[in-house]
């Protein structure tokens, strides 16, 4: 039977050029292949950039209002198709279908949010100087290179081009080839929606190949790039060498710290959706908990409890906690890591088996271990999956200096009822967002981003705005201010 094909989406329309690579998608959930991908090489690569220059002069142009009229089309399409693109993005993914209402919604909403800023958006002006007006205006910034990871596809490309065309840019978007398909359709929908052909253009293909090609692209603007911190470290040197401003969203190892006067219920569950959610595989986990040898001994077994009794299966059926994970060797990976805590002289607490009844799909029991020290492996590699790591402290202080001990910074939670407690976490961890007793809380029009390795640059309101827009002065004079007058000697 011929699998469907995912090409690239170029000027508003399937890529039908034939590149010659082709990747088989897998359903991790079955091992079957979902559909082939068609490999973008640099020529459709070339293709794409161009078309997003062309659509620049238009859609930089055209009037906040209009544009807007466009993005809440987009918004309203995308609810409408909610349930469809949840299905399309639970089967390459294994996110359970329950995870992807909230995901998808979300995917819809960022372009509603964007637009509302950029209605808002005003500029400076200055009337100091009286033989002068100046003013500020803020300006597109051009052509973008879009890249995203696979673990949420439509959450976080939705999130980059929606912080991106709200602002007048065009760009380029290249997702993980492992998940090609539901932001595939999304762009299909934008387009429905009344996209303007060529305002956002997909590229499927290996990071190495079509990825390389886009940011190495003479014509691209920035480049916004969601994924890990060893691929943004090289895209960030690679858009340097070109002068290319980048925003970089990394990886995290995060801290919840658990006190003692926590509301003990609130932060087991807060915990444990802070690491399972997503099938583990969010860059905002928290994946470090640490926890008030007072409430150690409860709190870890009441937690390895729940954690046995998650409904794990397949990521379609609505009752499911826990999905497959995203692809075999990530599969593999996570569960290399029982083999390094065991070397670390962790204690594995539950997990790391295949599930009863799933005898086919990247699945496994989600992993809790109780670590020696933070310095051991599995408290500071981002191991991306279903694989919680307990440390226990006696003190505030301690706790906040292990939360501190990573190279990245990304979020860290804290769960007190002690208010001068939660506002030293607040102040003293170096992470770009602290939630005090809640598990992530995205306000999307406050800044997120990390410290560290964990990235640089916000998306947000303010932040998105600064980034995707070049700021412009124009002076005016208001009256004839005498002048230099160069060569004037002379002619008398
Ligand atoms: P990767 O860094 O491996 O890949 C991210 C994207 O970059 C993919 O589309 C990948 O393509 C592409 N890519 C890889 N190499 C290159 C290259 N040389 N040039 C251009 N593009 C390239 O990350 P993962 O996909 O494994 O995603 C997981 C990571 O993302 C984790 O570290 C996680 O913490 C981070 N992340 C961060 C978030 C944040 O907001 N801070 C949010 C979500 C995830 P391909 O997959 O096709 O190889």
């Amino acid at each position: 039977m011929d699998l469907p094909l995912a090409t690239s989406l170029i000027d508003g329309a399937p890529d039908r050029a034939q590149h010659g690579h082709r990747l088989e998608v897998i359903d991790p959930a079955t091992e079957l292949p979902l559909c082939e991908l068609e490999e973008a090489d640099a020529p459709a690569v070339d293709r794409a950039v161009r078309s997003a220059r062309r659509a620049f002069s238009g859609w930089s142009r055209m009037g906040t209002d209009q544009r807007n009229d466009i993005l809440y089309a987009i918004h309203d399409r995308l609810i409408a198709e909610a349930e469809p693109l949840a299905e399309l993005e639970a089967r390459t993914t294994g996110l359970p279908i329950r995870t992807l209402a909230g995901l998808v919604r979300r995917a819809a909403i960022n372009f509603r949010s964007f637009a509302e800023v950029a209605s808002t958006l005003s500029g400076e002006s200055y009337s100091q100087n009286p033989d002068y007006l100046t003013y500020v205006t803020r300006e597109p910034k051009g052509v973008a290179a879009l890249i995203s990871p696979w673990n949420a596809p439509l959450a976080l490309s939705s999130m980059r081009i929606a912080t991106c065309i709200a602002f007048g840019n065009t760009c380029v978007l290249k997702p993980s080839e492992y998940t090609p398909q539901s932001v595939l359709r999304m762009v299909e929908l934008m387009h429905e929606a009344g996209l303007p052909d060529g305002v956002v253009n997909v590229v499927n293909g290996r990071g190495g190949v079509t990825g390389a090609a886009l940011v190495d692209h003479a014509e691209i603007d920035m480049v916004g790039f969601t994924g890990g911190t060893a691929t943004g470290r090289h895209i960030m040197a690679a858009a340097g060498r070109r002068l290319k401003p980048s925003i970089m969203e990394l990886g995290g190892k995060s801290a919840a710290i658990v006190c003692a006067d926590a509301d003990f219920e609130r932060a087991l569950d807060g915990t444990l959706a802070g690491i399972y959610a997503s099938n583990g595989q969010q860059c905002l986990g928290s994946s470090r908990i640490l926890v008030d040898r007072r409430i150690a001994d409860r709190f870890i077994a009441e937690f390895v409890r729940r954690t046995k009794a998650m409904r794990i299966g397949s990521p379609v059926d609505p009752t499911t906690e826990m999905g497959p994970l995203a692809f075999k060797a990530h599969h593999d990976r996570v569960l290399s890591y029982l083999d390094v805590a065991a070397s670390d002289g962790a204690e594995v607490l539950c997990g790391g088996g295949r599930p009863e009844g799933l005898d086919k799909g990247w699945y496994m029991e989600p992993i809790a271990v109780l670590a020696k020290d933070n310095a051991s492996r599995v408290c500071q590699d981002e191991i991306f999956g279903p694989f919680a790591s307990f440390l226990i402290f006696d003190t505030l202080d301690q706790a906040i200096e292990i939360a501190n001990a990573s190279d990245f910074g990304l979020v860290a939670y804290a769960w007190t009822s002690d208010l001068g407690a939660a506002m030293r976490c607040s102040r003293e961890i170096r992470a770009g967002t602290i939630w005090i007793n809640t598990p992530m809380m995205r306000e999307l029009r406050a800044p997120f981003g990390g410290f560290k390795d964990s990235g640089t640059g916000r998306d947000g309101a303010t932040s998105s705005a600064d980034f995707f827009t070049e700021l412009k002065t124009t002076s005016i004079a208001l009256r004839d201010v005498a002048l230099p007058q160069f060569g004037a000697a002379a002619k008398e």
